[in-house]
């Protein structure tokens, strides 16, 4: 199997006042090209530090990525320098998140910031990248492209600023599209419509996509493969299927029974009680301990090995694995 890209054992902390964050503690993945791959976990969990750390965006101080490879294409992103991490970002691997208005400048028109991006990466005429956007907006969905180019971003309504930072990000064909709680600030419908965007366009050009949210109604619309992350750990990696119809691990359980599921009544929902907790006061053993309603004397003391479950379905609990690290 050749993987397009290839986490393992990441680490990225914060060396802050307070001590120090363990935000992304030995993370593992794969991403197979083309692939939709969704990281779930409530905030702070360090699903948007996976992210930065692939783009190599984590600012220091005082964030640094201490350990671990990034393989892209057999590449270690880690050991590239800065001249060649900008050529790869945006045209193989692209990132699009929440706010976009973070991403365009206030100050250019749409038209002048994809063309921009587009001549960035690509060795075209400024005319010829204005029609390529004019392109990609339409990709997107958005009506009256050429006038759309025209336009500042504070001009357009936020589903249509999302839409067209997605055709920035699009813009330069990349393989690799992170996507992280792209529509949390969206209503429903544009949520809904964004998403289905992102799933037709996966499928024209084959981009895969790491998907980030805490939503997971949005990860089992999306997904074929997720990751759940908790405390700056996977605990449990699986098929969408496998995820849902057998979640293994009791965080994952109860993420899955704390969303209100279709024709059924219900009067309360069930929630996970507690915080996520202090990351420069971590529990001891497994860091869920203190919510879960199935720690046993183990959990309090040592941290469970991540183990294979059931075949492709992974898991990091101690009711699944023994204390050599095997299947219990
Ligand atoms: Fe709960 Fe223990 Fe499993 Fe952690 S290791 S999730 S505390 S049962
Ligand atoms: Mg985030």
């Amino acid at each position: 199997m050749e993987y397009l890209l290839e986490v393992k054992d990441l680490q990225t902390s914060f060396f802050t006042e307070e001590g120090i964050v363990r935000a992304v503690d030995g993370v593992s993945f794969n991403v197979k090209p083309g692939e939709i791959v969704g990281v779930v976990g409530e905030s702070g969990c360090g699903k948007s530090v996976v992210s930065q750390s692939i783009m190599r965006l984590v600012a220091y101080p005082p964030g640094k990525i201490v350990g671990g490879e990034i393989l892209y294409r057999g590449q270690d992103l880690l050991k590239k320098s800065n001249k060649e991490m900008r050529k790869i970002r945006g045209n193989e691997i692209a990132l699009i998140f929440q706010e976009p208005m973070t991403s365009f400048t206030p100050v250019y028109t749409i038209g002048n910031q994809i063309g921009e991006a587009i001549r960035l990466h690509q060795n075209v005429s400024k005319q010829e990248a204005q029609k390529r956007a004019a392109e990609m907006l339409k990709l997107v969905g958005i009506p009256r492209a050429e006038e759309i180019l025209k336009e500042y971003p504070h001009r357009l309504s936020g589903g249509m600023r999302q839409r067209a930072m997605i055709a920035m990000a699009l813009s330069c064909n990349p393989n690799l599209l992170i996507a992280d709680e792209p529509t949390t600030a969206l209503d429903v419908t544009i949520q809904a419509q964004i998403l289905e965007l992102m799933k037709d366009l996966q499928q024209k050009i084959n981009t895969a996509i790491i998907f980030i949210t805490h939503d997971l109604g949005v990860i089992a619309e999306m997904a074929q493969h997720v990751l759940v992350m908790y405390a700056g750990k996977v605990v449990e990696d699986a098929g969408i299927e496998s995820l849902f119809d057998e979640p293994l691990h009791p965080y994952t359980a109860g993420l899955i029974n704390s969303k209100p599921k279709l024709n059924e009544e219900r009067e309360q929902l069930d929630f996970i009680p507690g915080a996520v907790p202090n990351p420069v006061e971590m529990p001891e053993g497994c860091a869920f301990n203190p919510r879960c309603p199935k720690a046993m004397d183990i959990c309090r003391e040592q941290m469970p090995a991540m183990i294979e479950a059931k075949p492709g379905h992974q898991v990091r609990c101690w009711l699944y694995c023994d204390e050599r690290g095997g299947k219990a």
